[in-house]
């Protein structure tokens, strides 16, 4: 089956990326970070990678990006793995939400100040500040490092220009963060808190990055390429939960619907997938729709679920 898919991806994947990519004129990329305003919108880069490392790729795979939110899935593990889950718990709740990434209104409704979960903002402010480390930055490092270590990808850095662009302009998640401060959420100052936040928001990959780190996600935990467990199981299928119901902004039940598989996106216009077993998959298309999602993405993906009838369902 391995084989007939590779074939088939081989044969069809460049077709299939030019389909999707006249769906980015549909989107436009996203400004309220002005450094990601500067991004190309007719982009789209895709990468696929099997078990043993193999990749097809496709379009403008080498287009570097930002994590953005695909970074809270991994912030969330390595808090789960310096704290357990009995504390990250008592910060963060476990629902989903359809309401905007941002959202105020709906923050306090789990438990009084509570964010819903870690994948929105407010919720993943929250995580940031359960990172272990004497300084602020020594959790920068100790985030930037298991990215690093995850991606299988030395090289890994912060995007500086990102952050700063961030840092200056993230108005509406300061009051995110101290909201949660005066709620008792957050450990630590405001501001320690929010540059961590911001960092692991800027650090910088590429297509096969995240095909590599969604490998590690797709096999329970355990890179099938360097043969070790990185992650412990239980987390692993507590962040791909978080995935599908609330990977991808207000948008998660349509793409559940017609895709089918844990993801997350991104404001970079990226997305980070997995086939259960099988694939880690990365794309980049900066084109966003009105949910936020990648419009040529969501399309490509679409198309890939129902060619190899991989919706989990
Ligand atoms: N750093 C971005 C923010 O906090 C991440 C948003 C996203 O990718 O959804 O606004």
């Amino acid at each position: 089956q391995h084989d007939n898919t590779w074939r088939l991806l081989q044969d069809h994947l460049d077709e299939w990326v030019n389909l999707s990519k006249a769906h980015t004129s549909e989107g436009h990329v996203a400004s309220y970070i002005p450094e990601l305003a500067n991004a190309s919108p007719d982009i789209l880069g895709i990468c696929i990678m099997d078990s043993e490392g193999n990749t097809k790729v496709s379009g403008d795979s080498d287009f570097p990006f930002t994590l953005q939110s695909i970074s809270k899935v991994f912030t969330l593990i390595l808090a789960l793995m310096d704290n357990g889950e009995e504390i990250v718990f008592s910060k963060v709740g476990m629902e989903p939400t359809g309401d905007d990434f941002n959202s105020m209104l709906k923050l306090e409704l789990v438990e009084p100040g509570i964010p819903f979960n870690p994948l929105i903002n407010a919720g993943a402010i929250a995580i940031s500040s359960l990172i272990k480390g004497n300084t602020t930055d020594e959790q920068i490092d100790r985030i930037l490092h298991f990215f690093q270590h995850i991606a299988d990808n030395p090289s890994l850095s912060i995007n500086q220009h990102v952050f700063r662009s961030e840092s200056d302009t993230a108005h509406r998640n300061r009051s995110l963060a101290y909201f949660l401060k005066d709620n008792g959420v957050l450990d630590g100052e405001v501001d320690d808190v929010l540059r961590v936040y911001f960092s692991h928001c800027s650090v910088e990959v590429t297509c096969t990055d995240l095909a590599r780190m969604a490998l590690v996600l797709a096999h329970n935990g355990v890179d099938p390429i360097r043969k070790r467990r990185l992650i412990p199981r239980r987390f692993v299928q507590i962040a791909k939960t978080f995935m599908f119901t609330c990977g991808m902004y207000n948008a998660s039940g349509e793409f559940a619907m017609n895709v089918g598989l844990p993801a997350k996106s991104g404001v970079s216009g990226s997305i980070l997938t997995m086939v259960p077993g099988q694939y880690g998959i990365g794309l980049v298309g900066p084109a966003l729709n009105r949910k936020g999602n990648s419009t040529a993405g969501v399309h490509l993906l679409g198309i890939l679920s129902q060619e190899f009838d991989w919706s989990l369902f």
